[in-house]
């Protein structure tokens, strides 16, 4: 057996922690590291929130599973929640971000048939983006890495380049069923699709009757400042996949559809063992307890201001190294001009954890709970590795003019 017995399918840091409290982890010999990646924007609220705790812990000494096959309240509710502060009439809850992804196209492949078109199966999608692991969110995202190896592409995607929306419209056919995009690319580079392009997304949905899909599993509950990131667009889509947030560290996600999109997923037609099971109904409620609550999004905005304003100016200190600031409400990338991997290690070794994502970009994804002094501190850091990563290279290439 050649290292651990996992599979090894995990570049991991050499870290572990053993505790966590709101923006902090620590390693068993008590070290302190600031968590801006958030569990890849999974702990919205950070680690060990104690409204979190109390809910899982409630929950938990009350009532663990009891499947599908009965009511679940705290499913209902959650999921009357998510209802009354979206677009959505109907929410079918999952386990992961990939699995509200499936439900999503399976969605938009029964809205179609049962319309008595079931040759309307196919998918368009945007590159750089990332809809999931399973053997149909692979062929969604369409990335070459995650397909390689693993057999026949899915049938039923296709893809256009980001943004363009006219390719998107010429690629419409008999075949299609919907259009899926993530409002903000996560894992493809921090990549805001730009909001006129999803308005015309929705233009050629409604005239073609295609469903417009989103996949706001990391850009979704608070994480742009608003509840959803399709809220800042002026348009809804007909269905959406969200997960990470909404558990703010429980596995969960959930796809969220209008009446019209879901009217055809009747009884027998979907299922889950876990999906919406009490434990994560517990959490997921509780998240939202506190993202709803009054002031809380507008104080993302305004930290979130604070954050991309100091970015900004170490962005301007260093050209060298960072070529731009993106992203949105604390869903923030650094655009590197060296390997984002060479940056993501200097900032752990100032105690940041933070996560490389596509086109050399490092992704910034603190807890909604980030406090001014954490974005400080945390600011004071990225711009203590950006300077000695300048320093290093400046030392390796002393005579490269600066660019
Ligand atoms: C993480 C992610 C997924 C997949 O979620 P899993 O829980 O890993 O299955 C899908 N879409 C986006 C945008 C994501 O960021």
């Amino acid at each position: 057996m050649s290292g651990s017995a996992l599979y090894e399918t995990f570049a991991r840091a050499p870290l572990t922690f053993e505790r966590g409290e709101g923006c902090w982890l620590e390693s068993p010999s008590g070290e302190r590291y600031l968590d801006f990646a958030g569990g890849i924007a999974v702990n919205s609220l950070g680690h060990a929130h104690p409204h979190l705790v109390a809910a899982l812990t409630e929950q938990a000494q009350k009532l663990w599973h009891v499947s599908n096959l009965y009511e679940i309240p705290n499913q209902r509710r959650l999921a009357e929640r998510l209802v009354a502060n979206s677009f959505a009439d109907k929410v079918f809850f999952t386990n992961s971000g990939a699995e509200a992804l499936e439900c999503a196209i399976k969605t938009a492949r029964r809205y179609h048939y049962a319309k008595g078109h079931g040759e309307r199966f196919r998918t368009i999608t945007f590159e750089g983006a990332f809809h999931g692991r399973t053997l149909a969110t692979i062929a969604a995202g369409g990335q070459a890495k995650y397909l390689e190896g693993f057999g026949p592409k899915a049938d039923g995607f296709d893809q256009v380049a980001f943004g363009d929306v006219d390719a998107a419209e010429a690629l419409i056919g008999p075949e299609t069923a919907a259009i899926l995009v993530e409002p903000v690319q996560g894992e493809g580079g921090i990549r805001v699709f730009p909001a006129t392009g999803l308005r015309r997304l929705r233009e050629l949905c409604d005239k073609h009757d295609l469903l417009l899909m989103f996949d706001e599993v990391q850009c979704g509950v608070g994480r742009t400042g608003k509840l959803f990131a399709y809220e800042w667009t002026g348009i809804e889509p007909d269905v959406m996949a969200i997960a990470k947030g909404i558990g703010g560290g429980f596995p969960m996600g959930a796809c969220l559809a209008t009446d019209e999109a879901a009217a055809a997923m009747t009884p027998g037609v979907h299922g889950t063992t876990f999906g919406g099971n009490p434990l994560a109904m517990a959490v997921g409620n509780a998240v939202l307890d506190v993202v709803l609550a009054d002031g809380f999004l507008d104080e993302v905005n305004r930290k979130a201001l604070l954050f991309k304003q100091g970015l900004a100016a170490i962005a301007d200190e260093s050209p060298e190294i960072v070529d731009e600031i993106r992203g949105t409400g604390l869903l923030l990338g650094i655009k590197c001009r060296v390997p984002n991997t060479k940056i993501s290690a200097a900032l752990r070794d100032q105690h940041l954890l933070t996560v490389p994502a596509g086109d050399n970009v490092i992704r910034l994804l603190p807890p909604l709970i980030v406090s001014d002094d954490e974005i400080r501190e945390g600011l004071s850091r990225i711009r203590a590795g950006v300077r000695a990563v300048a320093d290093e290279t400046q030392a390796a290439e002393p005579r490269q003019a600066r660019a």
